[in-house]
């Protein structure tokens, strides 16, 4: 019943090849593309198989009955392959839609049902006779039924072609060259598929040798799958989760061609399929750290990108190198998390903290300062003089008090008092050096404290401020107000805080006493 001839035998292997392909396409269905190619290629090795059944039965109704197995599975292929076709070139929407599905199997299941039932209606077929030439092989008289066989199949095969030349134009040079390879694949069985339906090459009559040319087509599958890494990339990109993540995900070639993107992608730096197949260079030139990331040969660290229209987004953005087996890149994965709200509360808090800080500082001059003559207060005067003393810092501290001073206010009013007291604090300030503290230590009394001298030392300089206040009050106000000063000196007089300024106090009441407008150096005797 069964005899094994060149061209079954040659059947046979492709069927291998093919199964071959189908296997391994198998393991990749995670994406809509991947599982209408897997089917299709099932469908293909069905197809091979019975047409290679069909050249080595001996007997006429076998070869009838593997013929229409054969057609029934080369129907089923093309289905799939448009299909496949149309997932792979983005038109899964239109694919999802149960119309759609319908339309498609129709074709198949009119056609499979016109071949099978051909002996009630002869339309496909009407009578065979064997050939001559080629060995176990029957030439069939065609009816006209198989005119619109071969019409239906046509336009699948070309609308097969017209999408994959639809993803060979929007896509980046790795799907271009996966288009390539599968363009070239379905051309040769086609091209033979003409040959022996126009019956071009009379020796071959009857002999239908586009399921052989699959093998041919099988091998460039095969190649595109492990050379262009087909179905392979393209998952990482098309997965649902990535589509609706609120991330930003970028995927590109290995020649940073941009290979896919995710909507949120198209949301907040405006990526659209236009922007497909070309490099990330011009893309995204408003981002040079992105670009700066695509040029690194490691993985490099992650860094912050910030959209500022149409809203403010900033961006944790890592790159992940796609690496092979054999450490061989193939393409580059960038996510961009949205880290906004961290941000922005870095950003308050921060701000936050200045604001603290400046708060703190306001404080403390208050606390430091008097709010009239911008003199030190008590509290300072007693903070610094407590750690001079801790570090063993000889000072001296001298207590000047304005003598009548409750005088000029009732004569002059308060006004003209609160100018004497700044300007007062004024001249101390400018006699005194950095480290010295001028404090406001009552209404009008003042403590100046200055380290490491002898009150000889400093006795000039209070002489001076002594005649340079009376001047500023008699050319300012024109009243003579004076002023009388008593000095203390840490550790001879004492080693004690209070004391020494008690010390410094004595002194003072006795400058009082003795008139005003002079200076005591507190002595024991
Ligand atoms: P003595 O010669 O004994 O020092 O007499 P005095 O009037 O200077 O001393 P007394 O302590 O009797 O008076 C101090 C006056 O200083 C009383 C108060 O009116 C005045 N005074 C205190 N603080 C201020 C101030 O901030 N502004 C003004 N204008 N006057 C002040
Ligand atoms: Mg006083
Ligand atoms: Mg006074």
């Amino acid at each position: 019943m069964f005899k094994l001839t060149d061209i079954s035998t040659i059947l046979f292997i492709t069927t291998i090849i093919n199964l071959v392909v189908t296997i391994i396409s198998w393991r990749r269905q995670d994406v809509q593309a991947g599982r209408y190619f897997a089917w299709a290629m099932l469908a293909i090795t069905c197809w091979t198989f019975s047409s290679g059944l069909d050249y080595s039965a001996t007997t006429i109704p076998l070869k009838i009955l593997f013929a229409k197995f054969e057609s029934l599975f080369y129907h089923c292929s093309l289905t799939l392959f448009v299909m496949f076709a149309l997932a792979y070139s983005g038109y899964s929407d239109w694919l999802n839609k149960l119309n759609s599905q319908i339309l498609l199997w129709s074709v198949t299941v009119i056609n499979s049902l016109l071949v099978f039932t051909n002996e009630w209606h002869s339309l496909i077929w009407n009578g065979f006779t064997n050939n001559e030439t080629v060995d176990n092989v029957l030439i069939f008289h065609h009816g006209p039924g198989f005119l619109w066989i071969v019409a239906t199949n046509y336009i699948f095969v070309l609308s097969i072609f017209f999408f994959l030349w639809k993803a060979m134009q929007s896509a980046s040079e790795l799907t271009r060259r996966q288009a390539q390879f599968l363009i070239g694949a379905t051309f040769f069985p086609i091209a033979t598929n003409i040959l022996y339906l126009f019956e071009i090459i009379p020796t071959a009559q009857g002999v239908d040798w586009t399921a052989v040319t699959f093998s041919f087509s099988g091998f460039l599958f095969l190649m595109a799958l492990y050379g262009t890494r087909f179905l392979n990339i393209i998952p990482i990109a098309n997965h649902l989760i990535i589509a609706r993540m609120p991330d930003c995900v970028l995927v590109l070639d290995h020649n940073n061609y941009i290979i896919d993107f995710n909507p949120a992608m198209t949301q907040k730096f405006g990526i659209t399929k236009n922007h497909l197949g070309e490099k990330i260079e011009t893309v995204m030139m408003n981002w040079h750290e992105v670009i700066q990331l695509t040029l690194s040969d490691v993985d490099p660290p992650p860094l912050e990108v910030i959209v500022d229209s149409p809203t403010l987004s900033v961006f944790d953005t890592r790159l992940t190198r796609l690496v092979d087996e054999r450490n061989q890149l193939y393409g580059k994965l960038i996510v961009f998390r949205n880290v906004t709200v961290r941000y922005k509360t870095k950003q308050e808090l921060q701000q936050q903290l200045i604001e603290t800080q400046e708060l703190h500082i306001k404080v403390q001059y208050l606390a430091e300062r008097d709010s009239l003559t911008d003199a030190y207060t008590r509290r300072y005067l007693y903070e610094k003089l407590s750690e001079w003393i801790n570090y063993k810092t000889p000072f001296i501290a001298a207590l000047l008090d304005i003598d009548k001073f409750k005088q000029i206010n009732d004569i002059y009013g308060h006004t003209v008092g609160d100018e004497v007291l700044i300007g007062l604090t004024k001249q101390l300030f400018a006699m005194a050096e950095e480290n010295d503290v001028v404090c406001r230590y009552g209404g009008e009394e003042f403590v100046v404290a200055i380290q490491n001298t002898s009150s000889q030392e400093v006795l000039s300089e209070f002489e001076k401020v002594l005649k340079n206040f009376r001047e500023f009050c008699f050319s300012k106000f024109n009243v003579g107000i004076t002023i009388s000063i008593g000095l203390a000196e840490y550790p001879i007089d004492s080693e004690k805080l209070d004391e020494i300024l008690n010390l410094a106090d004595k002194a003072m009441y006795q400058a009082k006493s003795a008139g005003g407008n002079q200076i005591i150096v507190f002595s024991k005797k």
